[in-house]
């Protein structure tokens, strides 16, 4: 049982406990399940269940998700800062040895993230002319809430802009993902976390962060963002439901679960029920109504049955208590902070 918090340290627990609950709860219905399936398993999925049908995974297990938000979580507090090098070597070590994974092995690595470690093996720079990728997969915001705790501002520790807090969340998205439709949605997601967590509500505002952070021709990546997260406001979820791992589908989705209901559990479940990337879907929402909720506000059932349950309090704990957390390096020749190795 985790030590009593104030309201800012129990979003900041809410936000990295509810990314694992939302993984390990929704990974049984990753594969093989539609969306009418989980609907009609009732309330069957309000409880953590093995994987049985892709990963064997133990009940209250998560997958990839939240091991990527861990190798985050270390590497800021080994390097006391974003270092883009050790980040991509504890995911390089996540996927090759199985490194913070809720089993012996990774879990549920995604194709965009397997080819950019490969590219990694080979190439530890990313030149400045590369071209981005169109791809845009749901990996960058899976795993965001590390970054968002580190980086937010904080009582007592030194103040930092919601600016610094945009540059590291698209250089973590970069990662793996360097594609604008990718980076966009993560600037916007970073932002609502990061709302939830000082204001306590999730709106139209969080959106104004990303316009001002793109050059104009790069507009239509925005509008193209703006306008599909406008399918959150339909109650019915028609629209979102089984919809695979496109970045833009899983932000939606976890606004959707804000919008539409008014507590972590039935936001939760609601989102399941949509089918699709369910684990990915899961742990978005996950992360941001723990942010908006907080941890007390989160089933007890789930917070003492996810796997880690104490050390990712611990975790966020610690990452909440970083007085800065600066950019160290990165492999980006276009960013300010490249250093060649
Ligand atoms: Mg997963």
């Amino acid at each position: 049982m985790a030590k009593k918090a104030s309201d800012y340290q129990d979003k900041a627990r809410g936000m990295l406990a509810g990314l694992a609950i939302g993984d390990a709860l929704g990974a049984p219905y990753e594969f093989g399940y539609k969306s009418k399936d989980i609907v009609e398993l009732g309330d069957k999925i309000s409880h953590f269940h093995a994987q049985t049908k892709n990963f064997k995974l133990p009940k209250g297990a998560w997958t990839d998700d939240t091991s990527m938000a861990l190798c985050i979580a270390d590497s800021l507090l080994e390097k006391g800062g974003y270092d883009s090098y050790d980040m991509m070597d504890k995911f390089t070590k996540w996927f090759l040895y199985g490194y913070r994974s809720s089993v012996d092995h990774s879990v549920g690595i995604g194709q965009q993230t397997s080819l950019s470690l490969l590219m990694y093996g080979r190439h530890k720079t990313i030149p400045k002319d590369t071209r981005k990728t169109n791809r845009a997969g749901n990996g960058p915001i899976m795993r965001l809430a590390p970054i968002v705790i580190a980086s937010t501002k904080k009582d007592g520790g030194k103040p930092q802009s919601v600016d610094h807090l945009i540059h590291l969340a698209q250089l973590s998205c970069r990662e793996t993902h360097d594609s604008y439709i990718a980076i966009a949605a993560t600037t916007v997601f970073a932002g609502a976390l990061d709302y939830a967590l000082h204001y306590g509500f999730v709106d139209e505002h969080i959106l104004r962060y990303v316009p001002n952070l793109y050059p104009e021709d790069r507009n239509e990546y925005v509008e193209r963002l703006l306008e599909s997260t406008q399918r959150s406001n339909d109650r019915s979820g028609e629209s979102l439901k089984d919809h695979g791992g496109y970045i833009v589908d899983a932000l939606t989705i976890a606004l959707w679960g804000i919008r539409n209901h008014n507590n972590f559990k039935d936001g939760m479940l609601a989102v399941i029920r949509l089918g699709g990337d369910t684990d990915t879907n899961a742990a978005c929402y996950g992360q941001l109504a723990g942010a908006l909720y907080g941890y007390e506000a989160i089933p007890e059932e789930w917070r003492d049955g996810v796997h880690l349950s104490n050390e990712l309090v611990d975790i966020a704990d610690r990452l909440l208590n970083m007085d800065e957390c600066p950019i160290i390096r990165t492999r980006f020749e276009d960013d300010s902070h490249f250093m060649a190795l």
